[in-house]
């Protein structure tokens, strides 16, 4: 009777682990849509309450205290950032979190072999050896390396690439011993002090590659470095033999690569490019670079050619999203479809600084999904849009990435703003994007600057509106 009561409970235990993948699943899916994205985020936070509850069920070891204290601590400082960040500062956030999640497989690694160490009688397999190597390299790597990019997004050091003399050659130095570590520790895996040896070299490994990648490049390396925590929270899967640790481990990682290949092609990079390139590290001097003059558009002039428009185009970028001007953004579009005008916004899949960045914070002022279209979908558009509102925009919108061979941007698909018969640019002065290159569309005949933070130009164009 024993027996069997065992067996069910282990039963169910295996079944509530597959309803929790199973959802994790079902999240994926749903947050390709930002329509579908809030359930499925709900889906996925349940998924992860099921299997933190049944692994806290089905543990036996007694050790529940310090796990009931991480787990209030993490829920309390998870509760804080969601609401004390700023949309702004996400991708420091998630470096901090791909981080701890790097850290923690190192640990969970680490405690394993420790447990191997004290049990000289246990024969730690090669199974368990490499996935342990895998867990330990890969977790500090992202470890340092989320560090470094934090500190570079935060602004705490230099968001410059950093290249010492030499420093090539000592990380694939460093990247030879830790592949001979391998080797090394199948043919002596109770050797304890080889593990936290390795965890120290691939921690150094980190940092060092992080280094050399410009502040600019940051956000790709994040979710390059979010694909790390995932394929090595899947090795500590192996590790401590929990399918389900393997399967979002193993969701997490392809997730991961699959945004940097989409980031990296929404630039017209490769992700060589974005990781040895050292993008943003060299002062780029073309010949641009000398001043050209640039129109400058009263906030009247900038009201009346949206009224007189019959088809606008709004163009978001990161501007926007620094000045947290949506909520002013949508209440002029609101009066100009009062109007009559037809307005949809331009999406750039690199628009500000995070994928999705445009969508979320259009979303958090209720602009209409159906109003969205990417770049694709409404580049043709801009020929025959009377005005095209920029808003904080620049990169994605530089015509020398059609035409200029020596821009660092050449190739890079853009949004084809210039093509509008007027172009209404809303930007505090001659400030350059993220690329550090001038606009050669801002001194466009048919563009006009409106200078000033894009919230308090949005106010003045919406005030000039009633006036004319
Ligand atoms: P951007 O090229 O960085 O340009 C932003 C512009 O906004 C600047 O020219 C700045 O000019 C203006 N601005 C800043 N604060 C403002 C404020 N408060 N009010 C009004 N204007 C303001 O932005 P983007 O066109 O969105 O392009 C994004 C860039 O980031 C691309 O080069 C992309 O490759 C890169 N990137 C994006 C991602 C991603 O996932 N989205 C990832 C990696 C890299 P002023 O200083 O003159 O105001």
């Amino acid at each position: 009777m024993n027996i069997l009561s065992n067996e069910l409970w282990s039963f169910n235990l295996e079944m509530a682990y597959l309803l929790a993948a199973t959802l994790f699943f079902i999240c994926l899916k749903l947050l390709s849509s930002p329509k579908t994205a809030r359930l499925g985020n709900l889906l996925g936070a349940l998924g992860m309450v099921l299997a933190v509850v049944v692994t806290f069920l089905q543990n036996k070891s007694g050790a529940m205290m310090p796990v009931s204290l991480s787990l209030v601590l993490g829920s309390v400082l998870g509760v804080y950032s969601a609401n004390k960040v700023k949309m702004t500062a996400m991708p420091q956030m998630v470096a901090i979190f791909n981080g701890f999640g790097g850290v923690a497989s190192v640990l969970v690694a680490l405690a394993e072999c420790w447990r191997f160490y004290f049990n000289q009688h246990l024969a730690p397999g090669s199974l368990f050896v490499v996935s342990s190597w895998f867990s330990i390299v890969v977790g500090a790597i992202t470890f340092t390396g989320s560090m470094v990019a934090f500190l570079k997004l935060q602004e705490l050091m230099s968001g410059r690439p950093i290249l010492l003399r030499g420093q090539r050659i000592f990380t694939a130095l460093l990247v030879l011993v830790t592949a001979v570590a391998l080797f090394w520790l199948v043919r002596s895996p109770s050797d304890i002090e080889a593990f936290i040896w390795l965890a120290i070299i691939a921690s150094v490994l980190g940092i060092l590659l992080v280094l050399p990648i410009g502040g600019a490049d940051m956000p790709v390396v994040i979710s390059l470095l979010n694909s790390y925590s995932g394929l090595a929270a899947m090795a500590a899967g192996f590790v401590v033999k929990s399918n389900l640790l393997i399967i979002a481990g193993a969701l997490v990682g392809a997730s991961g690569v699959i945004l940097t290949r989409l980031m990296c092609k929404a630039m017209n990079r490769s992700l060589m490019n974005v990781v040895f390139g050292a993008f943003g590290g060299a002062d780029i001097v073309t010949s641009n670079d000398e001043e050209k003059p640039i129109k400058e558009l009263m906030p009247l002039d900038a009201a009346m050619l949206l009224k007189s428009a019959g088809k606008v185009i709004v163009v978001p970028g990161y501007g926007l999203a620094v000045s947290q001007a949506q909520r002013n953004l949508r209440e002029i579009c609101d009066e100009l479809k009062a109007l009559g005008v037809h307005i949809s916004y331009a999406i750039h899949p690199v628009a500000g600084r995070m994928p999705g960045h445009m969508n979320v914070l259009l979303a958090e002022a209720n602009i209409p999904y159906d109003e969205l279209f990417d770049l694709d979908q409404i580049n043709t558009e801009f020929e025959t849009a009377d005005v095209a509102i920029i808003i904080g925009a620049n990169d994605v919108v530089n015509p020398s990435a059609r035409t200029d061979r020596n821009s660092p941007l050449f190739g890079m698909p853009i949004l084809n703003a210039d093509k509008a018969r007027s172009v209404i640019v809303l930007k505090r002065g001659r400030g350059r994007g993220f690329a550090g290159i001038e606009n050669p569309l801002f001194c466009g005949s048919n563009a006009g600057v409106v200078y000033g933070d894009a919230k308090q130009s949005l106010i003045k164009v919406s005030n000039a509106l009633k006036e004319v």
